[in-house]
């Protein structure tokens, strides 16, 4: 059984449809396939009829941007109900707080020489709810000032970037709270990944395993093997599930090719039974 539970479409900040995504989950032997685009759920229904078409098991889920410290933290929640009150309502105030940093985001990169119109970011987005900085960055590389998304981020666009502006987010309790309540499961993305590594530490995911949270990624590549082994280890103390996962973007971030990372059918098996 191969089971990737974490990717994204063009309905946030991947490049493919979601027919696209699951043809090449069928393609490449893939038999079960979490959609986990960031903040909405938007592309569910598509994805559900291409995985039927083509003999992929679809899971629904959505990557939620939550905070903690002031760090970005990513947590997935895995089979909730997107129009549940409370969670819908995050949902809106955290796209919202994506759409209310781009005019202060092009104001910096106007200042750094490298100027795009909100106009050029939104041609970017097309149809997605969801307002990303590698939209942003797709408008730099149209505009012909990086080769690239990660050019873009590299130069400009990351978290310690000269063109980085917050975002409102809410914070982990809250989301794990918010996700139960709407009858998700709630399961921390690459927590020793870029940025949330230095607010995750042991105590802090215990903490967070006491609000109701499920468990957390494992193997995914923002994690090197002493990070995997230390989480693995973490989680068993904890008694939480430890998932693995492509994070695919599509064209849109590179070395995450769908199922380059895998869950384990144990564990998936557990997530399905209490998601069923
Ligand atoms: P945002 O959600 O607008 O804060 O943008 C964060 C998203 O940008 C992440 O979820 C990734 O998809 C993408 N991203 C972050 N860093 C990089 C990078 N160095 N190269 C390409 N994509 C990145
Ligand atoms: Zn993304
Ligand atoms: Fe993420
Ligand atoms: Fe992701």
């Amino acid at each position: 059984m191969r089971i990737d539970l974490h990717s994204h479409t063009n309905c946030s900040d991947g490049t493919d449809t979601p027919t696209e995504l699951f043809r090449r989950a069928a393609r490449l032997g893939l038999d079960v396939l979490a959609l986990t685009d960031h903040d909405t759920a938007v592309g569910w229904a598509e994805a559900a009829a291409a995985a039927d078409e083509v003999g992929v098991e679809f899971v629904p889920g959505i990557e939620i941007s939550t905070s903690h410290r002031g760090r970005s933290v990513h947590l997935l929640a895995y089979g909730v109900d997107p129009e549940h009150p409370e969670l819908a309502a995050m949902l809106h105030g955290i796209r919202g707080g994506r759409a209310g940093r781009l005019a202060a985001m092009l104001a910096k990169l106007a200042d750094l020489g490298v100027p795009v119109t909100e106009e050029q970011v939104r041609r970017m987005q097309g149809d997605a709810p969801s307002l990303g900085r590698p939209h942003v960055a797709d408008a730099l590389v149209e505009a012909g000032y990086v080769a690239d998304r990660k050019e873009a981020f590299d130069r400009y666009l990351s978290d310690t970037g000269p063109a980085y502006v917050k975002r409102w987010a809410p914070g982990v309790a809250d989301a794990i709270t918010a996700v139960r309540a709407a009858g998700g499961l709630p399961v921390i993305a690459h927590p020793w990944g870029r940025g949330s590594r230095e607010v995750l530490d042991a105590d802090t995911l215990r903490g967070f395993v006491a609000a109701g949270l499920a468990g957390w990624e494992v193997d995914h590549n923002d994690h090197d093997p002493a990070q995997r082994a230390h989480l693995r280890e973490l989680a068993a103390e904890a008694g939480v599930l430890t998932t693995g996962s492509s994070d695919y973007h599509g064209i849109g971030k590179y070395e995450h090719e769908l199922g380059c990372n895998l869950t384990d059918p144990d564990v998936w098996e557990e997530i399905r039974h209490r998601i069923g």
